[in-house]
C-alpha cells in the first residue's frame, strides 16, 4: 500500500517553492562574494542584495532604505521591540496582547523582569483585541505598542489600522512618540501589506511562512524612527543588524515574496475552498467539536478545531501515524505544558483547549488531501474517545 503524507501545518513552515530554489542557486556557487567587498564578486552580491531590498520595498509600499534583512521573524520582532526601547534610554510602559507569538510575548515578559511595565490586552471570543481597550491602556509613560497582524494559532486579524489611527491622535498631543510595531509573519504573502495604510512604524516578516527559505527575515522600519541596534558589529544593514548578509536567502525571500504577492487572490481562493471543505466535513461527521476563532476577521489558511474529550497531543500523534501533519496550538508551544495561551485568552474552556488542533493550509494542498483527512479523522477521534472515561459516561447518560 502506498503511504500517504498530507502536510497541514503551513503556519509552522512551508515548502520552498522550486522557482525560489532556482533563483537562490547561483548565489551559493557563482555569486558568492561578500556584499561589503569592493571587488567584482562583492559588487555582484551587493547588486543582488539591493535588488531584493527594492523588490520587497515596492511590494510593501515602502522605500528601500526602510527594509532591513534579519535572520528570522523572531529576530525582527526582537530588534523592533528592544531597538526602540534602547533608543528611549529610559524605562516605561509597553502595550501588547495576550495572544502574541512567543517572539513578542516572551520579549515582553523579559522586559517586565528588567523593570518595564507591560499591559497585555485581552481578546474576545473571536481572538481579536478591542480598540477601546487599547485606548484605555495608553499611559503617560507608554513607549511602544506591539500587536500582531494575524494570530498564528487561530488566524484572527487584529485591528491594526484602527489602532494606528487612534495612536496618531494620541501622538499628536505628546512630545515623545509612542512607536507601533506589528508582527506580520502570518499575513505576509497572504494579504496585500501596505505599510502606509497600516500606518505602523515597524513590521516583521519571515520568508519560510510563504514558501521561502527558513532563516531569513525582514524588518520594515519607517524613516525617521528612533531605533538603536541590539547586536553590535559591522556596518551591515546600516548597523541595525550587523553580520554578513545571507545573499542566497535574501534573494530567496524577495522571490518568494514576489510570487506569493502575485498569487494572493488565487491562493486564498484555493485555500479557502479546502478549509471550508474540511470544516464542513468535520462538523458533518464528528460530534462535540468547536471551531475556535472568528470567521469574519481571519486569514484564510487556518482552521483551529477543538475535539472535546480528547487530548490534542494524542490526536496529533495518531494522525502522524496516518501520515497527516497538524499541530496543537503553535509548533513553538508544543513541548511546553498546559493549554495554548491563545485559546485560554479567548475564553475557550480547558477541556476544549486541551483537545485543540490547528490545521493550516498552503497553496500546495489539494482536495485529495482533505478527502484523506476526512477519511481518517472521524475514526481516529472515535477510537481516542472510546478510551476516555468522561466520553463513555456522556454516551451512557445520553442513552
Ligand atoms: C513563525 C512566527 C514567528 C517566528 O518566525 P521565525 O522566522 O520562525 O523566527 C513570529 N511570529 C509569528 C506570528 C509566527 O507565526
Amino acid at each position: 500500500m502506498e503511504e500517504r503524507r498530507v502536510y497541514l501545518d503551513n503556519s509552522a513552515t512551508t515548502v520552498v517553492d522550486t522557482e525560489v530554489i532556482k533563483e537562490m542557486q547561483p548565489y551559493f556557487s557563482d555569486v558568492y562574494g561578500n556584499a561589503s567587498s569592493f571587488y567584482y564578486f562583492g559588487r555582484e552580491a551587493k547588486i543582488a542584495l539591493e535588488n531584493a531590498r527594492a523588490k520587497i520595498a515596492a511590494l510593501l509600499n515602502a522605500s528601500p532604505e526602510e527594509i532591513f534583512f534579519t535572520g528570522c521573524g523572531t529576530e525582527s520582532d526582537n530588534i523592533a521591540i528592544f531597538g526602540i526601547l534602547n533608543a528611549y534610554k529610559r524605562k516605561g510602559h509597553i502595550i501588547t496582547s495576550k495572544i502574541e507569538h512567543h517572539a513578542v510575548l516572551y520579549s515582553c515578559r523579559h522586559l517586565e523582569k528588567i523593570g518595564y511595565e507591560v499591559t497585555y490586552l485581552n481578546v474576545g471570543k473571536g481572538g481579536v483585541i478591542s480598540v477601546k481597550d487599547f485606548k484605555k491602556a495608553v499611559k503617560d509613560n507608554t513607549l511602544l505598542v506591539t500587536i500582531m497582524h494575524a494570530n498564528n494559532e487561530v488566524g484572527s486579524i487584529q485591528p491594526i489600522e484602527e489602532i494606528a489611527v487612534e495612536l496618531k491622535k494620541i501622538n499628536e498631543k505628546r512630545k515623545d512618540k509612542i512607536y507601533f510595531h506589528t508582527d506580520a509573519v502570518q499575513t505576509a504573502g497572504k494579504l496585500h501589506l501596505d505599510v502606509k495604510k497600516l500606518m505602523v512604524d515597524l513590521l516583521a516578516m519571515s520568508a519560510h511562512k510563504f514558501n521561502g527559505p527558513k532563516g531569513v527575515g525582514v524588518l520594515y522600519v519607517k524613516k525617521g524612527t528612533n531605533i538603536l541596534p541590539i547586536t553590535f558589529g559591522g556596518h551591515h544593514e546600516k548597523g541595525l543588524r550587523p553580520g554578513t548578509e545571507n545573499i542566497p536567502y535574501i534573494v530567496g525571500f524577495a522571490k518568494a515574496f514576489e510570487i506569493s504577492n502575485a498569487k494572493i487572490e488565487e491562493h486564498n481562493k484555493h485555500i479557502l475552498a479546502l478549509k471550508e471543505k474540511l470544516r464542513k466535513g468535520i462538523l458533518d461527521t464528528i460530534p462535540e467539536v468547536i471551531i475556535n476563532g472568528s470567521d469574519g476577521r481571519a486569514i484564510s489558511n487556518i482552521l483551529n478545531v477543538s475535539f472535546n474529550y480528547i487530548e490534542g497531543e494524542a490526536l496529533l500523534l495518531m494522525l502522524d501515524i496516518k501520515g497527516i501533519a497538524v499541530s496543537t496550538g503553535s509548533a513553538c508551544a508544543s513541548g511546553s505544558s498546559g493549554p495554548s495561551h491563545v485559546l485560554s485568552a479567548m475564553g475557550v474552556d480547558s477541556v476544549a483547549a486541551q483537545g485543540a488542533i490547528r490545521f493550516s493550509f498552503g497553496c500546495h494542498n489539494t482536495q485529495k488531501d482533505v478527502d484523506y483527512v476526512l477519511e481518517v479523522l472521524p475514526k481516529v477521534v472515535d477510537s481516542l474517545r472510546s478510551m476516555s472515561p468522561v466520553w463513555k459516561q456522556k454516551i451512557f447518560e445520553n442513552r
